[in-house]
């Protein structure tokens, strides 16, 4: 169980502090597809560093869902322009440099690049890496960086920072929820946040087209492996019959983990052009992370994903073949 971070990422801290202290501009850039960790970790962040009075940017490598327009500062979120001198680059909650998408020329026009993650499969592809798997989230490592800097944690920044936690641990639930996590969040909690306006934007705040969206997806519910695999897929046939869009499946896959007997949950998104975007959620002994990089994809060991160009039946049959050794 984690309590406290290693020296080796201390030191990293403080060299990446050293360094956007002393830096000409800040770009602090989105993954694709950004959650509650990635959307509240860059706005932590972001507000922390201009209330030191520097130059930040904050990118967006995708659309922003709806679920987050509530975060303080979220207006600060742009596109980069594709002309901007970048001097200090830095990579949030992403493994690797294809997660941040069409901004990924940017990491080589960068002076210097920070990567600031917690996933097992990450690639060190920073010139500065803080990365603990052992992180709950992003969202705990940028805390103990504005700590480090002695910036006070005014409601916005501890806002974002709760929703970046909150959203990457279930609300305090998932394995990966440390008694460091609860420290956190305990200080986060006397920074003077609405804890209760924040749970209720991300936990019940289910639009009624997601809840139609989200009946009819269940009856669709596939198990195997005697109801040990759980697989649901979103085809765009059944968005248009639910009036929803791909952003309302969100929530889907976690509701299939709760099933008693199910230890691997899956859905499998359909985009457009035989695009697939797979996510997987374990309960107690499959690790999807590994399951996941056989697909070219990453993640974590209860939480992991990836997007392959093929149809819903192939990636199905293969997934279950993969899964056979595991379950
Ligand atoms: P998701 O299922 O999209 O919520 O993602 C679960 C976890 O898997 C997140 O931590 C993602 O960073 C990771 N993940 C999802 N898709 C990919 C991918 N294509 N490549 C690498 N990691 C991924
Ligand atoms: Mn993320
Ligand atoms: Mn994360």
């Amino acid at each position: 169980m984690k309590t406290k971070m290693t020296e080796a990422i201390e030191k990293q801290i403080n060299l990446a502090i050293e360094q956007m202290l002393n830096s000409k501009n800040i770009y602090i850039v989105s993954h694709v597809q950004p959650d509650g960790d990635n959307l509240g970790s860059i706005l932590s962040l972001g507000q922390a560093l201009k209330s030191k009075n520097l130059d930040v940017f904050m990118l967006k490598s995708d659309e922003i869902p709806n679920d987050f327009m509530f975060l303080p500062g979220i207006e600060y979120m742009m596109d980069y322009d594709g002309l901007g001198y970048v001097d200090v680059l830095i990579v949030l909650d992403s493994g690797d440099e294809n997660r941040i998408g069409k901004n990924k020329e940017i990491l080589g026009k960068a002076n210097l690049v920070i990567n600031i993650d917690h996933h097992i499969s990450n690639t060190y592809f920073g010139d500065i890496n803080i990365v603990d798997k052992d992180a709950s989230s992003t969202g705990e490592l940028v805390f103990e960086i504005i700590k480090s800097m002695g910036i006070e944690i005014s409601k916005e920044i501890g806002t974002c920072l709760y929703t970046a936690i909150s959203s990457d641990t279930g609300s305090f639930m998932y394995d990966n929820t440390s008694a460091r996590t609860h420290e956190i969040a305990a200080e986060l909690l006397k920074s003077n946040i609405d804890k209760s306006y924040i749970n209720i934007n991300l936990y019940q705040n289910r639009s009624l087209e997601r809840t139609k969206l989200f009946i009819t997806a269940l009856n669709s519910l596939e198990l195997y492996y005697n109801d040990k695999v759980a697989i649901v897929a979103i085809t765009q046939e059944l968005l248009e019959k639910s009036n929803a869009t791909m952003e309302d499946t969100e929530g889907i896959v976690s509701f299939l983990r709760e099933i008693s007997p199910v230890e691997v949950a899956i859905i499998l998104k359909e985009f457009h052009g035989e695009n697939i975007k797979v996510s997987m959620r374990s309960k107690k002994y499959v690790d999807v992370a590994k399951i996941s990089s056989y697909f070219s994809g990453g993640g974590h060991v209860r939480a992991a994903g990836f997007t392959v160009n093929s149809t819903v039946g192939k990636i199905k049959a293969s997934l279950l073949e993969q899964l056979k050794d595991y379950i």
